[in-house]
């Protein structure tokens, strides 16, 4: 190389802050609504703590995420960072009752093309690195992510994220590392409970306002989202009403059963 440039590794740690052997080293650099980090080296999106695991231990094994086990996703302290299955993450959110702090894994595209419905998943998928996004190119919820028709329609990185670990609780949402809605890269794709997914929307002021294009239409899904929202997250009906860039008199209506009534969404 004639000039000289700092290497992926020289970038990283100059990003973190090295403390005592069982210490969290925490990321210094970019870190996203979960607290995870994520930087990039010579174009490629980097995660901090895989990357930290796989300095010290080599590749990361397909199928395995790299769990923290001082529950500190922005931590990259190689002793904090264990292998584990995206299953034992889910039964260890469900048992601690806590956001999941999940690993990523790369996922081979070759292992999901066998189904003709996954077939046609990935072919809407702009794939590309392992740890970059891979975004959806087919239709999109009205909240902005990707939709896809499986039987019904369901969410893309929903589906995505079934596709490499296999079903996801209902109780539990499929949150983004990485913020982009769109993305399906199962690499940044871990469970969450809805509550505390809710809670980060709200609380980062990610709220839809002007984000809709039809501020008035509310589809089937939106409804039972609704509906999901007021008995989990208790938020008030202009909370939600804001969510959805609809009139708060809509909500209470929804929520009454005054509107949608159909769907047979209240419980005595
Ligand atoms: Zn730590
Ligand atoms: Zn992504």
């Amino acid at each position: 190389m004639k000039r000289t440039r700092k290497t992926t590794e020289q970038l990283f740690w100059e990003k973190v802050s090295v403390a005592g052997d069982n210490e969290c080293w925490e990321w210094l650099g970019y870190k996203n609504q979960y607290g995870y980090g994520n930087f990039r080296a010579k174009g490629v999106l980097k995660l901090p703590h895989r990357y930290s695991y796989e300095l010290v231990h080599g590749e990361i094994p397909a199928g395995m995420v790299i769990l923290h086990s001082c529950d500190n996703p922005g931590c990259v302290n190689p002793a904090h960072l264990h292998l584990g299955t995206q299953r034992d993450n889910i039964i260890d959110t469900v048992k601690k009752g806590r956001n999941t702090r999940a690993g990523h894994i790369k996922f081979e595209r070759s292992t999901s093309a066998r189904k003709t419905r996954e077939q046609h998943f990935w072919e809407k998928v702009k794939v590309s690195g392992p740890d970059d996004c891979w975004e959806w190119t087919g239709g999109q919820t009205s909240t902005g992510y990707g939709a896809f028709k499986n039987g019904r329609m369901v969410k893309a990185h929903r589906y995505a994220y079934e596709l490499a670990y296999g079903e996801l609780p209902s109780d539990l949402d499929c949150c983004h590392t990485c913020d982009n809605r769109l993305c399906v890269n199962p690499a940044h794709l871990f469970a969450g409970t809805r509550k505390e997914n809710l809670f980060d929307m709200v609380q980062k002021g990610r709220s839809l306002k002007g984000e809709r294009h039809n501020m008035h239409k509310l589809t089937e899904a939106d409804v039972i989202e609704i509906h999901s929202i007021h008995k989990t997250a208790r938020e008030t009906h202009e909370a939600i009403a804001e969510k959805f860039g609809v009139s708060r008199r809509q909500i209470s209506d929804i929520l009454h059963g005054k509107r949608w009534s159909h769907l047979n969404l209240i419980t005595p």
